[in-house]
């Protein structure tokens, strides 16, 4: 097969996840047939979960990665399944859309879990959740989200985390739309497990998550409850070691395109992605505000990779129409998800200022087109 010629237009994904990806990324996906059981692809696996590891900077004998074949939920519902002992309670940290996912997870279980609200704009009280562990001394796991991807805001979790271990708890951190953009470091940041999955941070394919996590921890949960076959973490890790295999088929092309993301990803480095996503971040700030946009939590509690912006108080703003203009010329934007009247631009992916200021043309036209009023205006007035 030759493919020289094969022309594929670049698309600039502001959507949190999946992410704009470089050709080679795409192009690494077309290799021969292989049947993952063979050694050569054994071998390709064993060095992409080093690398998984070495991205938080965790200590290879310490923790590992392990692959699920699955988006990006299936690591919340592994780690809240399979890490819950007998008889113990899990704490969610929940300030958002995914945290409440991860409580949705817990109901369907029928874990006995304690849904610790605060609101989608504010980072969560410390103190409460000091009073909560102490209350239950039966709390053997906490279950927090970094990076709020609904709303862009950032958690505390090293603080977070030091309260869990003074705890004698479990920490399990939702990274997956943090992971390989923010710097992690595992071990300082008081985590035992983190989570991402191949389409988001590392602007791979979609199709293969991984969780990474403490050996000790998972061999002890050898023996706690199994709640479900396909996704038990113990299993998994279990096997991989044994056989350097994931248990069941894995998604092969798509763990083509991991293997050149992570070289891409070392090529930039860490500071120099985040320096990236920061600058993107930025320009897409700039940008809505410019037009007199407002987001939807205030600046000090974002991460610096999602922007969630306000409708204006126009009724000629429809954010369908928006999206539609944009889309039709290589835009996607996508709708909010903490507050209904809002929408996001994310700054993942292979992209950088240049793509936020051709978006921004883009953008304005589509204002222009729909006759919305610029600055948008807002009726309650006050700048969040
Ligand atoms: C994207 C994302 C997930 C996973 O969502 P999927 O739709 O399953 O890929 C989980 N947590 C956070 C914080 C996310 O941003």
């Amino acid at each position: 097969m030759d493919i020289t010629g094969m022309k594929v237009e670049r698309k600039i994904l502001l959507n949190p996840g999946p992410a704009t990806t470089t050709d080679s990324v795409k192009l690494a996906q077309l290799v021969s047939d292989i049947c993952p059981r063979e050694k050569e692809f054994v071998g390709i696996m064993d060095n992409i979960c080093k690398d998984l590891v070495r991205i938080v900077h965790g200590d290879l004998k310490k923790y590992a990665a392990i692959l699920f074949c699955g988006s990006g939920t299936i690591n919340m519902d592994i780690c809240l399944n399979s890490l819950l002992p007998k008889g113990k309670k899990v704490l969610i940290i929940n300030n958002g859309s995914y945290s409440q996912r991860a409580a949705e997870i817990c109901a369907y279980y029928g874990l006995d879990y304690i849904d610790l609200k605060f609101q989608y704009n504010e980072v969560p009280d410390l103190d409460k959740i000091s009073d909560v562990m102490t209350q239950n001394t039966d709390i053997a796991l906490v279950y927090a989200t970094q990076n709020e991807t609904g709303t862009g805001l950032l958690n505390p979790i090293r603080e977070i985390g030091k309260l869990v271990h003074k705890n004698n708890a479990v920490f399990v951190v939702d990274t997956t739309s943090s992971y390989a953009m923010l710097p992690i470091d595992i071990e300082k940041d008081n985590i035992d497990f983190c989570m991402a999955s191949a389409q988001k941070g590392l602007m791979a394919m979609t199709g293969i998550s991984f969780i990474i996590g403490n050996r000790n921890i998972i061999e002890e949960s050898a023996v706690y409850p199994k709640r479900s076959y396909y996704c038990n973490l113990y299993m998994q890790y279990e096997y991989f070691k044994k056989h350097g295999e994931m248990h069941f088929t894995p998604p092969v092309q798509t763990i083509y395109a991991l293997k050149q993301a992570l070289k891409e990803y070392w090529d930039e480095g860490e500071e120099g992605k985040w320096k990236r996503h920061q600058r993107v971040f930025r320009a897409i700030l700039e940008g809505v505000r410019e037009l007199g946009f407002q987001c939807i939590i205030d600046e000090k509690y974002q991460s610096g990779l999602v922007v969630a912006v306000k409708y204006p108080d126009d009724s000629r703003w429809n954010f369908e129409k928006v999206h539609d203009y944009c889309y039709g010329r290589g835009f996607t934007i996508y709708p909010g998800k903490a507050d209904n009247n809002s929408f996001r631009l994310c700054a993942l992916g292979a992209i950088d200022v240049c793509d936020v200021k051709a978006f921004f043309e883009v953008f304005k036209d589509a204002l222009k087109e729909s006759d919305v009023q610029v600055p948008v205006r807002y009726n309650s007035g006050r700048l969040l």
